[in-house]
């Protein structure tokens, strides 16, 4: 079986490639790729005339909500989300019911994620860095690696012990694999529900300080300098964080960082409707912070572009704005933001956005994915992006079972339309039958 990608702007981040060619797929493989690369009548033919052709998007922080939040999303759900939204690879984060600390519950997740009802993309799962997620001590990490995890993290929990975070970094340097930190100090953010500020002052809600990020990005960076552990900081929202990740960086920490495309979009204004929709960990902030964010996934101090997709029932965001739980459901509208404020605005060109969103995170986990090159990936991993396409994001077409997301009825400017991981996983209406070739 062939399947032929056809004259499109190719897109290859991890050997540069910006060309205007084609890509062969034969029995789920890359088998060619370039400016003229030869189909016969046996092959499918996808015509990719004006689109993108990419490696498949990796989206290295999802909430997939099973086990024990299938009111939320199950695995089923959360995976063909990601196929929609153009992503092929996506690591889950722990804080599931029980969390993701035993061996058992890697097995569980990795079967889920490849039952033929599942959506199609390659879980990868990440670990709770300490048992319960309690923070009290370190999870058994070697028999988790061995059970599948890519990293390990303390998300949603985040270890405020330095000495037991220190502990955990000596255990995941001796495993290779990186810790992804949740950076917020509990004593200073306690029950905020926004942004410190002006904003929280007038609408009389209270605030997490930008420092609650700040003193944690330091001491993980400090304590990732001292022990060598690679440490990926997960969704940054501050100035402060970025220029502290900055300095670490320049003295030699292996620090990566993400950031969300809601953290450079929104501000606190966005709240003044108390739309539970715009509650988020950490919080939305500032024209100032987003500014500096924007210029640091520009200069490359921040690695990549996350969804964070926490995705809720209706009936838990359906209350008042400090009661919320923080985080949208995100893995659909990820490329139709990232695409309109960040690409269509010339903050990142088409290379590097696709860059942020597949070869970045893939080789921060050390995911065999984010890549074009024959016999990069186990199987062909490609999504193909119109990056003009224009549509209104609308919840209630998503595949995801949250519907909470602050980009409801945005218009957006480019989208994923066609998902190929060993074979086509999902194909957007805007892909039409005039550009699908059967042989
Ligand atoms: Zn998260």
């Amino acid at each position: 079986m062939k399947t032929l990608f056809r004259s499109g702007r190719v897109l290859d981040p991890s050997n540069g490639m910006d060309i205007y060619g084609s890509v062969l797929v034969e029995d789920g493989h890359i088998a060619a790729i370039g400016q003229d690369v030869a189909s016969d009548d046996s092959t499918l033919i996808y015509e990719c005339s004006g689109l993108w052709i990419c490696p498949g998007l990796v989206d290295m922080h999802s909430h997939l909500r099973e086990p024990g939040q299938e009111h939320r999303e199950s695995i089923r759900s959360g995976t063909q989300a990601a196929a929609a939204g153009g992503f092929t690879n996506l690591c889950c984060m722990p804080n599931t019911s029980p969390p993701l600390d035993s061996p058992v519950l890697i097995d569980y997740i990795l079967d889920k994620a490849a039952a033929p009802d599942a959506g199609g993309v390659f879980v990868a799962p990440v670990g709770a860095l300490t048992k319960g997620q309690l923070g009290e001590q370190v999870s058994d990490l070697s028999a988790l690696k061995k059970a599948g995890i890519v990293a390990a993290s303390d998300e949603g929990a985040p270890i405020q012990n330095s000495q037991l975070m220190k502990r955990a970094m000596e255990t995941c340097l001796q495993l290779d694999i990186p810790i992804m930190a949740h950076c917020e100090d509990r004593s200073l953010s306690s029950v905020g529900s926004m942004n410190e500020g002006a904003v929280s002052a007038l609408l009389g809600l209270v605030g997490v300080p930008r420092s609650a990020e700040d003193i944690m990005v330091a001491r993980n960076c400090l304590l990732s300098l001292e022990t060598g552990c690679k440490l990926h900081i997960l969704r940054v929202s501050t100035w402060g964080a970025v220029e502290l990740i900055r300095q670490a960086k320049f003295l030699g920490a292996p620090v990566t960082c993400e950031i969300c495309p809601h953290h450079f979009v929104f501000t606190e204004d966005s709240i003044h409707e108390f739309d539970t929709n715009c509650k988020t960990t950490p919080p939305f902030r500032t024209q100032n912070d987003l500014d500096v964010l924007l210029g640091a996934l520009s200069d490359g101090t921040i690695d990549c572009i996350a969804s964070d997709h926490s995705p809720y029932a209706p009936y838990e965001v359906d209350v008042p704005f400090e009661e919320a739980p923080a985080g949208l459901s995100a893995l659909e509208s990820t490329v139709g933001a990232t695409l309109t404020y960040v690409t269509h605005t010339g903050m990142l060109s088409p290379l590097e956005t696709v860059r942020k969103l597949s070869t970045s995170p893939a080789d921060i986990v050390g995911l065999e994915a984010g890549t074009l090159q024959p016999n990069g990936s186990p199987v062909a991993q490609i999504t193909v992006i119109d990056p003009n396409v224009e549509w209104t994001f609308d919840v209630a077409q998503t595949f995801s079972k949250g519907k909470n997301n602050p980009f409801h009825s945005h218009q957006f400017r480019g989208k994923a339309v066609l998902t190929f991981c060993g074979s086509e996983i999902y194909r957007d209406p805007f892909f039409n039958e005039e550009r699908f070739i059967l042989p």
